[in-house]
């Protein structure tokens, strides 16, 4: 007689940016291979992952406080007879290795985000072995060795995808731990790049959003032998049928050259809106933070993608209270917002990070200060935001249907400019673009109806999706906002 033995259960949590979510989908095609599904809840779960980050203090702390309440679970899973593994996954594994499991002994395993293709191994190994830690920088392509998802769970996941073409960053910003945690630049190339994106619109993904910590900087191999730029590699995905949709994120302002800008002027299917972190409106700051770039070339950078596209919503990060900012520099910061009107931004208190060289600094500002310049600057975010939303009532523009929406009856979706639009409409709209007029502005969407063609049906989308036409009347026209996201990532 057969026994069929139950699927074992997997749970991920995902902490910090999009590179970690899509990190966390790869752990769980991994693991789908050796027969584990995803459960929604950490209750029943056979495997448990925390994909961690560790970008700010507070993100790490999180981490620690919620494997304090895991203890709990594991006891739980132990009296009913079943083995919870506990794994610890992203840059607070990198960064903290053994150090986890000294704090927290609930975790079996610690792997770092170099080592995720040997996460069934590595299961196992904590099963036999007890505690494992892998946070080794393997010299191996880990991409080469993930698996693809398979169609029902790319389309589980909905029509907007994030690929990663690149990880790691060699810019080593003072404050920033990412040159420690994810390693040196590294651009996956071409080929493989447009596999994962063709599979992916052929399980019926629309919006295809390029991801990176450094996306600009991406200089992959291409099919010709040569090193390719990220505008070439944009302009060869805008040509696969069904891609709709094409973003990227996050870039450093130095890396944004003519032909990534002109990227922006002439594909209709790159969307409207653009994240360029800026940290801060000081060039004496931006010096001690090793940017790179100062403040005039920031704006220089603006203008010139806003003549390329200009409908284009920027948004940015900001980072108050770095080492040695004065109250001027502080101003210079709330000046360049009001320069750019940012159509959303986030905002952040600095963190100083263990290993950073601004974390040595005698020059560190109260938590006071920094909480009330933090205050001060995403009141001024949220006022462009607001006005930038405010710009699009009235408008039409097309949206792509991802979720329910609040209430009963709606329907959400993201606008090309990445706002969130809620929307009366059947669930079978999910995974379409549709034409929406933007009819209201919410606390953090916006509200609007479909169009109907000849009185009956919604007005489909066709193909590439050109967003609404620049609207000449509306000052500088990049005035339509992203949802005014100041508080974090
Ligand atoms: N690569 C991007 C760039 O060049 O700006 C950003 C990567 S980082 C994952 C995301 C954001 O976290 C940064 O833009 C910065 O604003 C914020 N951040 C990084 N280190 C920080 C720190 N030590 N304290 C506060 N915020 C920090
Ligand atoms: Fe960190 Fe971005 Fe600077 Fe790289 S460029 S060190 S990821 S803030």
């Amino acid at each position: 007689m057969s026994v069929t033995r139950a699927p074992r259960k997997l749970y991920v949590k995902s902490y910090g940016c999009q590179m970690n979510v899509y990190d966390s989908q790869r752990m769980a095609d991994v693991l789908a291979r050796e027969g584990y599904v995803e459960t929604a809840t950490p209750d029943d779960a056979d495997v448990l992952v925390l994909n961690t980050c560790h970008i700010r203090e507070k993100a790490a702390e999180k981490v620690y406080s919620e494997l304090g309440r895991l203890r709990v679970l594991k006891q739980e899973a132990a009296r009913d007879g079943r083995r919870l593994t506990v794994a610890v996954a992203g840059c607070v594994a990198q960064a903290e290795g053994e150090e986890i499991i000294r704090r927290a002994p609930v975790v079996d395993l610690v792997v770092g985000p170099q080592s995720y293709h040997r996460l069934p191994d590595l299961v196992a190994r904590a099963a036999v072995e007890g505690r494992v830690v892998d946070t080794e920088f393997p010299a191996e392509d880990k991409f080469d060795h993930l698996a693809a998802p398979t169609r029902a769970a790319t389309r589980s996941r909905g029509a907007a995808a994030f690929v990663t073409v690149q990880e790691g960053c060699d810019k080593f910003c003072t404050f920033c731990v990412v040159p420690y945690t994810r390693g040196a630049e590294f651009s996956r190339p071409v080929a493989k790049i447009l596999a994962e994106v063709e599979d992916l619109v052929a399980a019926g993904v629309k919006e295809i959003r390029l991801i990176g910590q450094n996306v600009n900087a991406w200089h992959g191999d291409g099919p010709d032998g040569r090193a390719w730029t990220l505008a070439r590699l944009l302009y060869r995905l805008a040509e696969v049928p069904g891609v709709a949709r094409l973003r990227y994120t996050t870039s450093h302002p130095r890396d944004m050259d003519d032909a990534l800008i002109a990227a922006h002027r002439d594909l209709p299917a790159l969307m409207p809106q653009l994240h360029l972190p800026v940290q801060s409106g000081s060039d004496r700051i931006l010096d001690a933070m090793n940017r790179k770039h100062d403040r005039a070339a920031y704006l220089r950078v603006i203008e010139r993608l806003k003549t390329a596209r200009p409908d284009i919503a920027m948004s940015s990060d900001f980072i108050v209270g770095f080492p040695g900012e004065t109250e001027q520099d502080f101003s210079d910061t709330l000046a360049l917002v009001d320069a750019v009107g940012f159509a959303s931004a986030y905002s952040f208190k600095y963190s100083p990070r263990p290993g950073t060289p601004a974390a040595d600094s005698d020059d560190q500002v109260s938590e006071a200060e920094k909480a009330e310049r933090l205050a001060r600057l995403q009141a001024r975010i949220d006022h462009h935001a607001a006005a930038f939303n405010a710009a699009t009532v009235g408008r039409t523009a097309d949206v792509l249907f991802e979720n329910p929406g609040r209430h009963d009856g709606q329907m959400t979706g993201k606008s090309p400019w990445m706002q969130a639009v809620q929307v009366m409409a059947p669930p079978s709209v999910k995974g379409e673009i549709l034409a929406v007029r933007i009819t209201g502005t919410g606390t953090n969407s916006l509200y609007g109806a479909l169009v109907v063609a000849n009185g009956t049906a919604p007005l489909r989308h066709d193909g590439a999706d050109h967003g609404t036409t620049p609207d000449p009347a509306l000052p500088g026209a990049p005035d339509p906002a992203v949802r005014a996201a100041s508080g974090g990532h």
